[in-house]
């Protein structure tokens, strides 16, 4: 069973490294409903080479050479600043109760001193470059630097305050300049490439021979490759990029606040309920001259109620057209830069040897070419299509019986949708919460950690926390503890909305072959408990709840030597299926009888409301799939060109959307003025991923399915073959070795109800 799969599409993960390609990358997995939230890390790295952009980053436990030891911590009056001791709190966790702000700047600029010592030993190395003496060197380089970024990065995030948002500023500028000089470090590369052509005679492991590999080419994606008569346009096309997605992402931003539909009469707000006229209200009374009437933006939160619910066609249509035509012309107009980005990549990607920017992003990912990219898209498109066509029909109906004539129209459609979902599938958030509350789905999430792989999970109240609400785990493996998850569930003025999952540290094996288990963090933005009521969930958070614990485990069961390969540093279009495929388990009625227990009367989940979730799962598949294909499509259309283009807005859009049979009640999930994702943030060529993971996920499960959704030895290989191996070797490899056949596409249409 499953439901509400299509959340997941809708979340959207970040992952950015802030310095260095390699050892020194931080990642971070955000899964937010991006609607509600801006594309924050990615605008300030807009530029940041693929390679950092995707990688976690690692925790390099270097072993500085003798070089770094010159200068003592003292010097610098670092003395007595936690980050530059030994941690000495169990498993090596960072002792939160003894870091300030103020430590974190003289860290920093130590760590990057130490990383570029590091680096400068490699290149004055006398000998000729090999494995040994140049990129195991460089993988362990930066230890420090990891050490201080993992931590200020999840905190900046998380315990954020107007001294961290200034000590940001100051440190994300110095990470990129760091990064930037060791990726355009010319003696560096040219060990590196000497290391990488020699590969044949040096006697390298299959993890090893992938380290020179994805080493090799996140410098030769960076442009450490570029002729010397390129170099100096190619940097100018990255600059002209970060400046141009920024001021794309602003354009957008300021249009969407500039905004609002403002109502004096509740007789012309029929349909929307009391708490939706509050907010409205709420909002009216902050601006000027409207108090007393009612107010609504182009902020999802405010405006998707309005239109499922609000009866007045006309109105609906006024928001609609403010929403769907932002930033297409006049002072926030995006349309002539959109032409510069797409002309701009094809540019940079052409330097780089590729025929076109999609390309050039697919050539790291489990994609590997548009080709791949069209056929899958194209092959859910049409089923998608087909049922959206039926949705339309009835809705269609329905609106000519409330005495509509003409066309059903974009503005039209959620109402309508929603008007028959009531109806047929309605579902009470209310009333399933009270089976939902959160320490019952975190004991249904681990018994099914239990039950697949035989984790178990120990608080321990011992471990220091960055804040009181958090809580502390150790996960234990056969007596083992293998890993420390730190779990923050509530909102917080500190805290940023939605839900995701970082490392304070990745699992590796250092230099004395010494292994370090992972420290992962998990995030969240749950409804607190209120009074003596215990905090409950939706469906929706339970599902996010398992999702973002799908990450983590893909970093706990890391069985990897480099820390580069490490976890979830794996291709931005893989790293989104152990996550996804955690979600399937969430509401299988064999978990639900462990865990959906009333939190007063303990009473089970009733079997009517187990059915009722499950058959609304599929409800409205067609427009949310035929939505986000339209908008994965029109992504690569601005990315596939071989030669300059000019994208006349809203002509081109439309004309794509023509081509591919898109009926005019639906428009593509963002249209190009404000597809922030592909336009200001790094997924440009990229949407897809969403349906290529789902693809694979669904698959997963449906292995698990047919041989029991516990069946050890299934699990086992899951585990094995993929949750275990990080990006030790390709990800199609591993899933191939896990599942023995090809992914197939079947399962993913009919868990959506697509056939
Ligand atoms: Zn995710």
């Amino acid at each position: 069973m499953r439901l509400y799969e299509n959340r997941s599409l809708e979340r959207f993960f970040y992952a950015h490294s802030l310095m260095k390609p390699k050892a020194s990358v931080f990642v971070i997995y955000v899964c937010l409903h991006i609607q509600k939230e801006p594309i924050r890390f990615h605008q300030k790295f807009p530029n940041m080479n693929r390679k950092l952009f995707i990688m976690t980053l690692v925790v390099a436990t270097a072993v500085l050479g003798g070089a770094c030891k010159k200068k003592t911590a003292t010097d610098d009056g670092l003395a007595n600043n936690p980050f530059m001791k030994e941690w000495s709190t169990p498993y090596g966790v960072p002792p939160f109760d003894q870091i300030k702000t103020s430590d974190y700047l003289p860290a920093i600029q130590e760590g990057i001193r130490q990383q570029a010592e590091n680096i400068q030993a490699i290149c004055d190395n006398s000998e000729a470059p090999t494995f040994a003496n140049t990129i195991i060197p460089y993988e362990y380089s930066g230890e420090l630097l990891t050490k201080v970024s993992a931590v200020f990065v999840n905190l900046a995030e998380c315990m954020n305050s107007k001294e961290m948002e200034e000590l940001s500023d100051t440190i994300f500028p110095l990470l990129t300049r760091h990064s930037d000089d060791i990726m355009l470090n010319a003696k560096l590369f040219e060990r590196i490439k000497a290391v990488y052509n020699n590969r044949d005679k040096e006697n390298l492991n299959d993890e090893q021979k992938r380290l020179l590999e994805v080493t090799y080419k996140s410098f030769e994606r960076g442009g450490a490759n570029v002729p010397a008569d390129k170099q100096a346009r190619f940097r100018e096309i990255n600059e002209s990029l970060s400046k141009l997605t920024q001021k794309f992402g602003n354009n957008v931003l300021s249009a969407t606040n500039n905004y609002a539909l403002v109502v004096d009469n509740k007789d012309d707000l029929k349909g929307l309920t009391e708490s939706q006229l509050a907010a409205a209200k709420e909002a009216a009374a902050e601006m000027k001259d409207a108090k007393g009437k009612y107010a609504f933006t182009i902020h999802l939160p405010s405006m998707e109620p309005f239109l499922q619910n609000c009866a007045n066609r006309e109105l609906r249509k006024e928001l609609w057209t403010a929403y769907s035509t932002r930033c297409l012309d006049g002072e926030f107009s995006n349309a002539q830069i959109i032409n510069e980005i797409a002309n701009l990549r094809l540019e940079k990607a052409q330097i780089l040897g590729f025929d076109n920017y999609a390309n050039y992003v697919l050539d790291d990912c489990m994609a590997k070419n548009d080709r791949n990219v069209y056929d899958l898209l194209m092959k859910v498109w049409e089923p998608a299509l087909a049922k959206a066509k039926e949705e339309a029909a009835l809705y269609q109906k329905m609106m000519n019986k409330d005495g509509i004539a003409g066309a059903l129209q974009p503005y039209d459609w959620r109402y309508y949708s929603e008007k028959l979902r009531k109806e047929k599938y309605d579902l009470d958030d209310e009333a399933i919460r009270p089976y939902l509350a959160l320490d019952s789905a975190r004991k249904g999430l681990f018994y099914v950690c239990e039950r697949l792989y035989g984790l178990t999970f120990k608080e321990n109240p011992e471990l220091p926390v960055y804040h009181k609400d958090v809580k502390a785990f150790e996960v234990i493996d056969h007596n083992e503890v293998i890993a420390v998850v730190y779990m923050d569930f509530f909102p917080r003025e500190s805290k940023r909305s939605g839900a995701w999952m970082t490392n304070f540290r990745e699992q590796y094996y250092d230099r004395d072959g010494e292994n370090h288990i992972p420290v992962v963090s998990l995030v969240f933005n749950f409804t607190k408990p209120v009074g003596d009521k215990p905090s409950m969930l939706n469906i929706d958070e339970t599902q996010t709840l398992f999702h973002e614990f799908g990450h983590a485990l893909h970093s706990i069961l890391s069985r990897c030597h480099y820390p580069t390969l490490s976890g979830t540093n794996v291709p931005r279009d893989f790293v989104e299926m152990p996550s996804q495929f955690m979600e399937h388990f969430a509401f299988e009625p064999e978990v639900l009888k462990v865990y959906a227990h009333h939190y007063k009367t303990g009473e089970l989940i009733p079997d009517e409301l187990v059915q009722k979730i499950d058959r609304a799962s599929t409800y409205g598949q067609g427009f949310i799939n035929t939505e986000l294909l339209a908008a994965s499509l029109l992504d690569m259309d601005y990315h596939t060109v071989t030669a300059p283009a000019k994208f006349p807005q809203p002509a081109y859009e439309e004309q794509q959307m023509a081509k591919i049979g898109l009926i005019p009640s639906i428009i593509s999930r963002y249209r190009s003025p404000y597809f922030q994702h592909i336009f200001a943030g790094g997924y440009g060529a990229g949407y897809y991923s969403y349906t290529w993971a789902a693809v694979l996920d669904n698959d997963a499960y449906e292995c698990f399915r047919e041989h029991g959704i516990f069946d050890p030895a299934t699990a086992t290989s899951f585990r094995t073959n993929i949750l275990e191996r990080g990006n030790t070797a390709d990800a199609h490899d591993l899933y191939l070795a896990f599942r023995g056949q090809e992914p197939s596409i079947e399962p993913l249409l009919k868990n959506r109800g697509l056939k």
